[in-house]
């Protein structure tokens, strides 16, 4: 943060960011027994009928169904496996695709089951995005990098308006959006403070950047990343010293760390 006086510095009561992948594995284990079940009984009530037409068709789709599942779960424990070493040698599109569009509602779904409460699942979720993402290998143009932040990184009583042009900004110190901005300034990365997730959307419809570095709670980021996708996002979750909405924070390191993560320079 900026030099000054009232240097705002977070609570204890800021949410800690965990990875969750403790909690993918618990209901990717769920998620087979259920998805086994299910799939028992879509292979077993259709082969009655089946089998009038062919004594081989009811092997024929269970092999299908067993080679679907097969397929689905080796995924899922391979992007487990990868997460948990924080490495892998490839990158695979299609098991990021599998991420965000199959396991995320597999993991809530079992997650509901087992009562594992949202917010762990999602930020389990977005643990292993970044990971994927960090994967990719792929370094882009620090100009062709958006940082989102959510407005309510400003200081509650700051009457500037930053939303519109962040460059407004005076750099008091009050909030981390002066700091930001330097590291907006030192690596030559675009800054957008948005107002709301449409407005986000928005920006990222129009900018058309490579990548994005976007800093929110949980929720928003899961869905974010979920509408976004295919594009690379590194997701943080921010601090919440005062609850969600109102002055919380993000570790600048953290943004540092994901702009040298995803960028050439
Ligand atoms: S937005 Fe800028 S001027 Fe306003 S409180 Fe935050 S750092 Fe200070």
């Amino acid at each position: 943060m900026q030099g000054n006086s009232e240097k705002w510095e977070g609570s204890p009561e800021s949410i800690a960011y965990r990875p969750g992948i403790g909690v993918y594995l618990t209901v990717l284990a769920a998620a087979a027994v259920v998805i086994g079940f299910v799939g028992f009984f879509l292979w077993y009530i259709p082969t009655i009928g089946l089998r009038n037409i062919h004594p081989a068709l009811p092997y024929v789709l269970g092999a299908f169904l067993f080679g679907a599942c097969a397929l689905l779960f080796g995924g899922a424990a391979f992007v487990a496996g990868m997460a948990i070493k924080g490495r892998v040698p490839f990158y695979s599109k299609w098991l990021r695709w599998l991420l965000v569009k199959i396991y995320l509602p597999v993991m809530v779904m079992a997650g509901g089951i087992l009562k594992i409460p949202k917010i762990r699942i999602e930020r389990a979720f977005i643990e292993i995005n970044n990971q994927m993402v960090r994967l990719m290998g792929r370094k882009f143009r620090t100009e062709k990098l958006l940082i989102l932040m959510p407005h309510c990184i400003q200081f509650d009583e700051c009457k500037i308006k930053v939303t519109r042009n962040v460059r407004n900004c005076a750099g008091c110190g009050k909030c981390e959006i002066g700091d930001l901005l330097s590291l907006s300034d030192e690596f030559g990365v675009n800054l957008f403070i948005s107002t709301g997730g449409t407005v986000a959307r928005r920006k990222v419809s129009e900018e058309r950047p490579d990548a994005v570095i976007a800093v929110a709670c949980e929720r928003d980021l899961t869905s974010g990343l979920q509408d976004s996708y295919p594009l690379p996002v590194m997701a943080l979750i921010n601090k919440r010293p005062r609850g969600y909405c109102m002055e919380t924070g993000v570790a600048i390191e953290e943004v540092r760390q994901a702009i040298r993560d995803l960028c050439t320079k």
